[in-house]
């Protein structure tokens, strides 16, 4: 099976165990960290973040293929936030049946009955793709989805690479060492809350994290942070509870929390139902959204990043009305789109539901969820189509065509799982940043990458899942 290490490497035993030790520290000397299961708030304990002993192929054409696209998901998802009719349209059935996309919904409903009070937008964003090479075929880029909201792991890739090198060179592997890219998510992100705090005009007024009641990947923002506290940005950090018992707005719906203005929210937090543990929660929500602070994103922006609007955007007809003047664009997005099928009620959806029970093996059945784990795959595809098919419940998922990489062989360091060579499946991310005032497009880049492998034995699951692990592009 093929990896980007010869066998004599991945083989020797002794040389493994060897090189396990140096990358555990290099890990820790270049902050590749988490805090640990058992101290989530408390940096007494840290460990290293899960990673992959060494990098792993991509070919180089897919990868510049990835990153040529970004811009373009940027203005897609931009133009989508501001296309009212497009998303009422659009969730008008998953929000029927999702509570919780029907909350968000109906925050942006809210918001636009009264007017937005801020007209700048941030946006930083990550496209997800894996490979699919099938047999015979060559590998194409497919995207899995793209996170509009807490898209993670830009702070703690921008020093993975240091990792890898120096796990490379010790393997006597000098060449591949120096093809690992550069990659510094974190500059570029932290360059776009940097350029909307300044539009926002404030010298006084603080970027906040809002950030999770446990916070285990800190680090991973930390870096975020220190960049802006490098141009003298006041930075905070705050959770639901802390802007519920010290937030407000004031006449002309300035944030204060804690007694400081709040220029940019930027959401480390909010993507899932759980996070909202208590209505106070969803009035927090609702109040920074009609501030005049700058969300990153705002709710619109949020709604954009559904499945459900993925898998309409895989319409024939649908991104032309975008770009109707970029035949080209269009082209260029589209190539990255794997088969979305939707599952609304009349005969379309119930097409898919027939094609999904007849070959469940070649789909993923979607909820409207994120942050790993909630994707249903195989025979419980089954299990589930069947329960719901002849009702409504049904249009709470979108069902998507599975991708197939060809597994890579690598070694997952992981704090307390034993070393194994395992079979393993890679997943290339992409990060955007943009920013709009008005109808203005200030800023519109692609700031880096990410990229993280999981064992072939699991069918779902981000890093912070527990599952995936990171890792780096070896460029073929
Ligand atoms: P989430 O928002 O929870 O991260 P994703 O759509 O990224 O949801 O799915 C989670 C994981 O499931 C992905 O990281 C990937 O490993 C796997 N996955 C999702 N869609 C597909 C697909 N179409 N083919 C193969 N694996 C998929
Ligand atoms: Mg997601
Ligand atoms: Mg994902």
């Amino acid at each position: 099976m093929a990896s980007s290490i010869p066998d004599e490497v991945m083989m020797d035993a002794a040389l493994i165990k060897e090189l396990v030790e140096v990358a555990k520290d290099a890990a820790l000397l270049q902050g590749v960290l988490m805090r640990t299961e058992e101290s989530p708030n408390s940096s007494e304990l840290v460990t290293y973040a899960p990673f992959t002993l060494f990098p792993s192929p991509v070919p180089k054409s897919v990868f510049l293929q990835a990153l040529a696209v970004q811009t373009h998901f940027n203005t897609l998802v931009d133009k989508i936030s501001q296309d009212m009719d497009f998303l009422q349209e659009a969730l008008a059935s998953t929000i029927e049946v999702d509570d919780f996309t029907a909350r968000l919904f109906k925050i942006h409903q809210q918001i636009l009955q009264e007017g937005r009070s801020q007209s700048i937008v941030l946006g930083l964003n990550r496209s997800d793709y894996m490979l699919d090479q099938r047999e015979d075929q060559n590998s194409s880029l497919k995207q899995i989805e793209i996170n509009t909201i807490s898209a993670s792991f830009g702070g703690l890739s921008s020093q993975t690479p240091h990792v890898h090198r120096h796990i490379l060179k010790v393997a006597g592997r000098l060449e591949e060492s120096q093809r690992i890219l550069d990659n510094n998510p974190a500059a570029g992100l932290a360059r776009g809350l940097a350029k909307a705090w300044e539009l926002y005009g404030s010298e006084r007024a603080v970027v906040m994290f809002l950030v999770e009641v446990d916070q285990r990947n800190i680090f991973d923002q930390r870096y975020i942070e220190s960049e802006l506290w490098k141009r003298n940005i006041p930075t905070v950090r705050k959770r639901f509870d802390d802007v519920y018992k010290t937030g407000s707005l004031d006449p002309d719906k300035r944030l204060l929390v804690d007694g400081k203005e709040v220029a940019v929210v930027y959401f480390r937090n909010g993507y899932m139902p759980q996070n909202y543990t208590n209505e106070q929660c969803w009035d927090v929500r609702l109040m920074m959204e009609r501030s005049q602070a700058v969300k990153c994103p705002d709710i619109s922006t949020h709604l954009a990043g559904t499945k459900k609007v993925q898998q309409v955007l895989a319409r024939p007809g649908v991104l032309e009305r975008f770009f109707p003047d970029q035949p080209q664009v269009v082209q260029q997005i589209k190539e990255t789109f794997a088969g979305l099928y939707t599952l609304d009620m009349g005969p379309e959806g119930d097409k898919t539901v027939a094609m999904a029970l007849a070959e469940p093996n070649r789909f993923v059945l979607k909820p409207q969820r994120e942050g790993g784990g909630n994707n249903i795959y195989g025979s419980e595809i089954v299990q589930v189509l069947k329960e719901v098919r002849g009702s409504p419940e049904r249009t709470a998922y979108i069902l998507m065509d599975k991708i197939n990489p060809a597994p890579i062989q690598n070694y997952l360091l992981r704090r307390d799982a034993p070393l194994a060579i395992s079979n393993c499946l890679s997943e290339l991310g992409v990060f955007g940043a943009y920013i709009r005032q008005g109808a203005h497009m200030v800023m519109n880049e692609c700031v880096g990458h990410l990229l993280r492998t999981k064992s072939s034995e699991h069918a779902d699951g981000g890093v912070a899942a527990g599952v995936a692990v990171l890792d780096n592009p070896l460029l073929l």
